[in-house]
């Protein structure tokens, strides 16, 4: 077996999950809405097949899709067009970070992490040769620049960024993309910026992508998902946005991943972006996140910040069981409380307790209820 891939332990979210399963807890730990998807999407999945796509695609992805996501863009997401030709279909965004991260690295190159991050990250850095740098974001989840600063040297690639942010829910703004662009500008530094739940930012603030910015965009490679977006989770599509020179050279590298993605799928998702309402949508998820932000002040935890995106929240459990890890937390709640959660200090590389855990909001009304009132007497 390769020294470089084996051996590592399977992912917090399979651990969890399978837990949940095994107690019948209600899974607020591995991020997936409990609902339906849109029955339009699913007819318009089996009305694909039924028209024949059913065969490769080109290696760019299906032409309506990246024509479809192109006018989305504009109208809905990004006030900027996106060129066609800087969109790429992709198997989903973990595979997006992977295969960007092996167009960008040779054995040896750092790439910059901030901690907490999605688990991922490291490994995929690691199993294309490259050494992980991290940099801890401080007790409000928010950068130091200075520690940023500090962690570039001769030899840092990329740089891994995400907003909004898993766990924490935080969101990026302008100046922070300033900042980012102020302190790599002069260096050869590639942005591989995770943008998954790009649809999924509350409280009327905007959507601050990496692409907004005229100079970053040129360096970067920007990623999504539209299990995120759609709530479809396992249909594992996403799509990336990079500029002419990176574009290509991800595509030299994804057309012998993969080389296309499962084509009458693609074509279900352009239909369905012609319907799709993003402000519905945005809307449903933020009354999620109040309804489940209002329930928790009724039980012992302590919930941090409300989230500005994703549907991820934070809360400390320190006050209810002191002496337990995160880890030995989740795992006496999911089996004693059936209630399923993430330990936060799964998204660090080195931290065995955080006092923290995640909870996925993105399920339905009556299963945040019930989910709370296990919480409520513990
Ligand atoms: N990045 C982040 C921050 C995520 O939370 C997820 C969710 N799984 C992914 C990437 C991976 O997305 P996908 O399921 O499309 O691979
Ligand atoms: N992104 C999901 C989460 O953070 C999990 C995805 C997975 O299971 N790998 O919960």
């Amino acid at each position: 077996l390769s020294k470089k891939h084996s051996g590592r332990d399977l992912t917090i979210f399979s651990e969890m999950s399978a837990l949940a399963n095994k107690h019948h807890a209600v899974n607020l730990a591995q991020g997936f809405p409990d609902n339906e998807i849109d029955i339009r999407l699913k007819n318009f999945l089996a009305q694909a097949t039924l028209e024949n796509h059913n065969q490769y695609t080109p290696l760019q992805g299906d032409p309506l899709l990246v024509e479809n996501l192109s006018i989305f863009n504009k109208n809905r997401k990004l006030p900027i067009l996106i060129d066609k030709e800087n969109i790429t279909i992709i198997p989903g965004a973990t595979y997006g970070i992977y295969c960007a991260l092996k167009t960008i690295i040779d054995f040896g190159d750092e790439v910059i992490v901030f901690e907490p991050c999605y688990d991922s990250y490291v490994p995929s850095i690691e199993m294309n040769g490259g050494i992980p740098v991290f940099v801890q974001l401080d007790n409000d989840f928010e950068l130091n620049w200075d520690h940023f600063e500090n962690a570039i040297t001769e030899k840092t690639k990329a740089v891994i960024v995400n907003s909004p942010h898993n766990p924490t829910g935080k969101v990026w703004t302008k100046e922070s993309l300033e900042k980012l662009y102020s302190y790599i500008k002069d260096k050869d530094i590639i942005v591989i910026s995770d943008e998954v739940y790009d649809l999924l930012i509350y409280d009327d603030l905007e959507l601050m992508s990496v692409f907004h910015h005229p100079e970053l965009r040129k360096r970067s490679i920007c990623i999504y998902s539209f299990g995120k977006m759609f709530h479809a989770t396992g249909w594992k599509i996403g799509y990336i946005f990079a500029e002419e020179e990176l574009s290509m050279a991800f595509r030299q590298v994804h057309q012998y991943m993969t080389f296309c993605v499962n084509s009458p799928s693609q074509r279900a998702l352009a239909k369905y972006l012609e319907v799709f309402d993003v402000v519905e949508n945005k809307r449903i998820m933020q009354n999620k996140r109040d309804l489940f932000f209002d329930l928790m002040q009724e039980t012992p935890f302590i919930i941090n910040e409300k989230a500005n995106g994703s549907y991820f929240q934070l809360g400390k459990f320190t006050n209810i069981k002191p002496k337990m890890t995160d880890k030995e937390f989740a795992i006496w709640l999911t089996v004693e409380k059936k209630v399923a959660l993430i330990p936060t200090s799964a998204f660090f590389h080195n931290e065995k307790n955080t006092g923290t855990v995640r909870f996925c909001f993105a399920k339905k009304e009556e299963t945040i209820i019930k989910a709370v009132e296990n919480l409520r007497n513990l």
